[in-house]
């Protein structure tokens, strides 16, 4: 007899991993594959998706039983759609509940790519053993779940814990992407450390960071933090805001929500003490009504796995509500 395994799908720009997991919480078979939006679109990429997971099955000998999706913002949850994420722009309107629905013929769940990354860490990860959290991806750009009583917190359609695009610097702060002036992503996200050290550097600041990158124009978040590393000032200056800005935009979700941890991951948390030592220092000096030693910023522990793990819960989950049962 074949055994029964939850199938977990996290959609990236450029990667997607996969992963089956039995109901008893073993992993049986994992894989990434590339998104490769330029040929086909939509419909070929989850064509591959469900070519993948039939042959991961096949060959752990698992039968898929219900598949969880963690996808890019937007998203219509309600209606299982793709909506048109900036980096999957001909997904418009791509009806992905109802493909694997219909592929697989088992209940499917949607969220979006840091939602999922929360559940993957609450369960698996850095969150293990809480009820309420907060997790944070500082990467090309910030995105945020909220997990409050062991549940993902939705809000609003489904629109819940943007805090990348809380706004930390209304006067004089950068346009995002979103529309709004001075959000916490435009200082913050990796592709913006990149800017405010670039503009610096072109504006004449003396710093390492042109040698290390090769040009101003490669310069990078990475770049900046190796700067850091070997005492370039110019860096040291750009890291400081970093840290600063992010640590307010932390602090405001502390003071709201009192969670027991927030959970930091995403390629900028990659500069490990770097990142986290200022953030400890900090966060407290910006929250007056929470004990600081209550206040608990940890980093993600399961990297890019994160994401893939949510998904296999929300896999689960999608089980559980179909069977009305509680083996899961
Ligand atoms: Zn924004």
């Amino acid at each position: 007899m074949k055994t029964k395994v939850a199938a977990g799908i996290d959609i990236g720009g450029t990667k997607i991993a996969l992963a089956l997991e039995t109901l008893g919480g073993e992993k049986t078979a994992r894989r990434r594959i590339p998104t490769r939006v330029e040929i086909g679109g939509a419909a070929a990429t989850v064509e591959n998706i469900a070519l993948a997971l039939e042959e991961m099955a096949d060959q752990s000998d698992g039968e898929i039983i219900s598949v969880g999706i963690g996808c890019p913002s937007p998203l219509d949850i309600e209606n299982g759609l793709v909506m048109s994420p900036s980096n999957l722009r001909d997904w418009d309107r791509f009806p992905i509940v109802r493909f694997f629905e219909e592929r697989f013929d088992v209940p499917v769940a949607l969220d979006n790519d840091a939602n999922a990354a929360a559940l993957g860490e609450f369960v698996y990860g850095a969150g293990r053993g809480c009820r309420n959290i907060v997790y944070i991806t500082v990467s090309t750009g910030i995105g945020g779940g909220i997990i409050l009583g062991g549940e993902l917190f939705h809000g609003v359609a489904a629109s819940a814990g943007e805090l990348g695009h809380t706004i930390v610097q209304p006067d004089g702060g950068a346009r995002c992407g979103c529309g709004s002036i001075g959000c916490l992503e435009t200082i913050c996200a990796g592709t913006h450390i990149a800017r405010r050290a670039k503009e610096k550097l072109k504006g004449g600041a003396a710093s390492l960071m042109t040698e290390i990158a090769g040009n101003i124009d490669d310069v990078t978040a990475e770049t900046v933090v190796e700067a850091v590393r070997r005492g370039d000032e110019t860096a040291m200056e750009i890291w400081d805001e970093t840290c600063r800005f992010l640590a307010i935009g932390i602090a405001n979700i502390v003071t709201l929500l009192a969670p027991e941890k927030v959970i930091v991951g995403g390629g900028v948390a990659g500069a490990g003490e770097l990142l986290f030592a200022p953030l400890k220092k900090l966060v407290p000096q910006f929250v007056s009504m929470i004990p600081a030693d209550k206040i608990r910023i940890v980093p993600a522990e399961l990297a890019a796995e994160s994401g893939v793990c949510g998904a296999l819960v929300l896999a689960k989950k999608a089980y559980r509500k179909k069977h009305q049962t509680y083996e899961v």
